[in-house]
């Protein structure tokens, strides 16, 4: 089977995790602000704090913003669960709004007029996360605009998307977000096995990251509420959480750091390539923006379902059976059973349900050959009947 993505492992990560192993430090040591300096560098943003997970950043970075209950979040519909769920572990409630089409981010058009009867309902945002698809950009620039018209503030998921570029500056760099939120799950561009990093240019925020990834607990005699009683002294001054990285987690992803520019440049060399052959099919592919540069974590095609006789779940069923790893990214948030008992319902969002029916994550990853890229190729001319 050739899978959709897979992670490159090389001897000098293993080296890199073996040498944490026979180091003083499993935990809290050196490696993990190493890995967050190298990554804060590279991207542009003045701070950076790892975590065990992607969903762990997003919750804390929900809770840092102040989110709580009372208050409401949006996303879009066509992301992972976790993109929602952070608002929801807040105490928060979830609303979303439909994509664009052609790109599969967020719709800033739907967002406007949404945002425009929020406000005349007195029920406007507190915080957006804006997802990247794929590791291509949302369009942050209108985004940013509307936030400081409405005042919301800005989350970027960017789960699909480091190494990637919105306009000349690094996914990351915060230009016109408060917290952008990176994975480093195996499928992920580069990977800590699990692990997550929330990056922000807001000294506050960066405190208060920290802080709730690590109990709530400070030992920063300025932070106290008095003089510590002895050397052995901390103060618990919030609810936060254990969501702490390991040494050996964060030094798997410094060393896989060293490889972020070429294998963000293997998957377009892959994404052009897939281009090139695909373009007689009855199919598209995620317009992107010509001045960015997309992070390409995943190749999403979309069927022409006029010009194919199979249905979609035939053309899928059909490239599974001929080795190609297909899968689906993803099933509109608001159509899961929990989210459908929370009051969401079918036909909310025709756009993000029209993508579900049509949409497939072909094979993307470094380490894919041409011979491989030219079997998922056939495969998929077969199965579309071309
Ligand atoms: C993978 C992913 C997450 C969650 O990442 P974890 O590190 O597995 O917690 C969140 N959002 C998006 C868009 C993702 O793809």
């Amino acid at each position: 089977m050739i899978p959709y993505g897979r992670q490159d492992i090389r001897e000098e990560d293993i080296d890199a995790v073996v040498s944490v192993l026979k180091s003083d430090f499993l935990t809290q040591g050196p490696m993990v602000p190493a890995f967050e300096n190298r990554v804060a560098s590279h991207v542009g943003s003045k701070f950076a704090v790892a975590v065990n997970s992607a969903t762990s950043a997003l919750h804390i970075a929900c809770l840092a913003l102040d989110l709580q209950k009372g208050d409401v979040l949006w996303t879009t519909p066509i992301t992972f669960v976790a993109s929602a769920n952070c608002a929801l572990y807040c105490g928060a409630a979830i609303d979303f709004v439909d994509i664009n089409p052609k790109t599969y981010n967020i719709s800033v058009e739907k967002l406007e007029e949404k945002l425009i009867f929020a406000q005349s309902r007195g029920i406007l945002p507190k915080i957006l996360v804006a997802v990247h698809l794929c590791g291509e950009p949302c369009e942050m620039e209108k985004i940013s605009a509307l936030s400081k018209k409405y005042g919301f503030k800005i989350i970027e998921d960017a789960s699909h998307a480091i190494g990637g570029k919105y306009k000349n500056s690094f996914i990351g760099s915060n230009h016109y977000s408060d917290i952008t939120v990176f994975s480093f799950h195996p499928v992920k561009i580069i990977t800590t096995a699990e692990g997550g990093m929330a990056l922000t240019n807001n000294a506050l925020l960066d405190q208060r990251l920290r802080l709730l990834r690590s109990h709530g607990i400070t030992r920063d005699e300025a932070s106290m509420t008095h003089q510590p009683d002895g050397p052995w002294y901390y103060q618990q001054i919030e609810l936060g959480y254990n969501y702490r990285m390991t040494e050996l987690q964060a030094a798997l992803g410094l060393s896989q750091m060293d490889r972020l520019d070429l294998y963000v440049q293997t998957r377009h060399q892959l994404a052009k390539r897939y281009q090139d052959l695909l373009r007689d099919l009855p199919l598209s592919a995620q317009q992107l923006d010509p001045e960015s540069y997309s992070g390409l974590h995943l190749y999403v095609i979309r069927l022409d379902k006029n010009a194919i006789k199979n249905t979609h779940l035939e053309v899928f069923n059909d490239l599974r059976a001929s080795g190609i790893g297909v899968n689906l990214h993803y099933i509109p948030v608001h159509l899961q059973p929990y989210y459908k008992k929370l009051g969401f319902t079918p036909n909310s969002y025709p756009e993000a349900e029209k993508y579900y029916s049509e949409a497939i994550s072909i094979p993307l990853y470094y380490g894919m050959s041409e011979s491989q890229q030219d079997q998922v190729v056939q495969a998929i001319s077969k199965a579309v009947g071309a």
